[in-house]
């Protein structure tokens, strides 16, 4: 590697704070422990962030809790106008952010740049949404006195998000608790904190006022958690990760009856019809599945063609695949990183395995790469056997299986045989088809004729073990208020 680009990489890690943010102070763990955080695509260390404590996540509810009241009245043009200088400060700083994202997940640069101005809107949309908070005064129906309906901040809130989407998913739950008037402790991922301290630091250079956002970066994610979920003080758990995780901290939030949001596992379909634009088709099917190297809860997990063009559409997207550059995501030209670690590599090889043992056909890739990170070649896989466990579980990787259906009702069957509900696809010309496709998809998102539907004007989440709860949209800051009813008598 240039010797410029080197100390440029180096310089964008030893900008971003690595210590903890509690109470709008950056503070060493107690103890002074730290925890590696390293570059997938070779495997190095990159850099040492605080690895908390129970103490310390505790002390950061605390900074929370005690900036709550102050920061409610604050008006709500003020907590607007922070996200829309955090918003620009986002833009500015784009080129860094990506590639200190990059350094720290694996994707290429162009994709780290997407998600830095995917993340960035959220902040400019809830800017907008925070003078928008309203309610509602009406006549009782027997004449005799008034309802009067009020929103107000749920009060503070536990954040936790995944390695996947590092700056996106904090910015999607800190943007409208800030709007909303909330105080909050956020826990990023321990494989990617770097990408939540640049954010936290922009809010910070922003104007958010000290323990409004708290931030704890920890390699032991439950025994930190818990004491926070445990304590009567908090009033939110926000969480964006796998079903299972997911699963565990409901139940802990049950104790104190936490309002709680799940962003949580996918199992996308995506179905293309006879009678599709079969080009669109496949630049969709490509950004459904490759998008974030198929680390995606929405991406495109089984590919459910008309039989009659099963094979074709199968043949293209190998294709496309094949053409794909493998590498490391800072240098140019590459399309696809590395995947996050070993561990997830391992999974997405071994349901490769799964599949190819039980019969089904390797188009293009299905092996491991030897480029000194975590890397898959990208894979299409056709003749899928109905026992793939892929079918089943989230892939998480540039795998995608093809399977032919009959006819309409077998499309829909297969879509919907799934204990998940996050985001289906469709590709059909036939307006009646896509209506009625629709309507029977047991998913709480739905692209037709596009394979992309993250927008942060849009309420965003699933339904059945896909989670509970939106985040973006109008439905985003509802999930950080609470509604206080008021029977008025004069
Ligand atoms: P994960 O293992 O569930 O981890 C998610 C977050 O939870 C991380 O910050 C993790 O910290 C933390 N965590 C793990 N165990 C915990 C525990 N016992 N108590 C408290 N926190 C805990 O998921 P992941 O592998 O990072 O992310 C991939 C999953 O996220 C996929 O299933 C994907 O579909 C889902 N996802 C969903 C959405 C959505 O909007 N629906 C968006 C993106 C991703 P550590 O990793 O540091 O332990």
């Amino acid at each position: 590697m240039a010797v410029a680009a080197q100390s440029r990489e180096r310089a964008v890690v030893e900008g971003v704070p690595k210590r903890l943010l509690i109470g709008g102070r950056w503070v060493d763990a107690t103890g002074g422990k730290t925890l590696p955080v390293e570059d997938p695509a070779t495997r190095e260390t990159i850099a040492e962030v605080a690895d908390a404590t129970p103490d310390d996540a505790v002390a950061a509810l605390s900074a929370a809790h005690e900036q709550q009241a102050a920061w409610r009245e604050h008006p709500p043009r003020e907590r607007g106008e922070i996200l829309r200088r955090a918003y620009e400060s986002m833009v500015e700083r784009a080129d860094d952010l990506a590639l200190l994202m990059t350094l720290e997940m694996g994707k290429s640069i162009a994709e780290s740049k997407a998600e830095v101005t995917y993340a960035a809107e959220f902040f400019r949309w809830f800017a907008e949404q925070a003078v928008r908070i309203d309610g509602r005064y009406q006549v009782a129906p027997t004449g005799q006195g008034r309802l009067l309906v009020m929103k107000q901040p749920v009060g503070p809130s536990y954040m936790i998000t995944p390695w996947n989407f590092p700056a996106a998913m904090a910015t999607r739950k800190i943007g409208p608790a800030v709007a909303a008037g909330c105080t909050m402790v956020l826990k990023p991922a321990s494989l990617t904190p770097l990408s939540a301290l640049a954010v936290a630091q922009i809010l910070e250079e922003a104007g958010l006022p000290g323990g409004v956002l708290n931030v704890i970066t920890s390699s032991s994610s439950g025994d930190v958690s818990k004491p926070i979920i445990s304590d009567s003080r908090l009033r939110k758990l926000s969480f964006t990760g796998s079903t299972e995780v997911g699963r565990k901290l409901m139940e802990q939030a049950s104790e104190q009856i936490l309002k709680v949001s799940m962003e949580l596992g996918g199992n996308a379909p995506f179905l293309v019809f006879e009678d599709a634009d079969l080009d669109a088709a496949i630049d969709g099917a490509m950004i459904a599945k490759m998008r974030n190297i198929g680390e995606a809860c929405t991406a495109a997990n089984r590919f459910y063609v008309a039989a009659p063009i099963a094979q074709e559409f199968a043949e293209r997207l190998a294709d496309r695949m094949r053409a794909l550059k493998v590498g490391r995501g800072t240098e140019d030209g590459i399309d696809v990183g590395p995947l996050v670690n070993d561990d997830q590599l391992s999974k997405v090889e071994e349901l490769v395995q799964d599949a190819l043992g039980k019969g089904a056909k390797p188009l293009v890739g299905a092996e491991r790469m030897d480029l000194g990170g975590y890397f898959y070649a990208p894979t299409v896989l056709s003749d899928i056997p109905d026992g793939a466990r892929l079918l089943k579980e989230e892939i998480f990787g540039p795998v995608a299986p093809v399977k032919g259906f009959a006819d309409e009702q077998q499309a829909i069957r297969w879509a919907n045989d799934t204990e998940f509900g996050l985001v289906a696809y469709l590709y059909t010309r036939d307006l009646g088809r896509a209506m009625r496709v629709m309507e029977q998809l047991e998913y709480g998102m739905v692209g037709l004729n596009q394979g992309m539907v993250s927008n942060p004007a849009a309420p965003f989440g699933g339904i059945k073990h896909s989670g509970v709860g939106r985040e973006g949209g109008y439905e985003g800051i509802e999930e950080y208020l609470e509604t206080k009813y008021c029977a008025v008598s004069y």
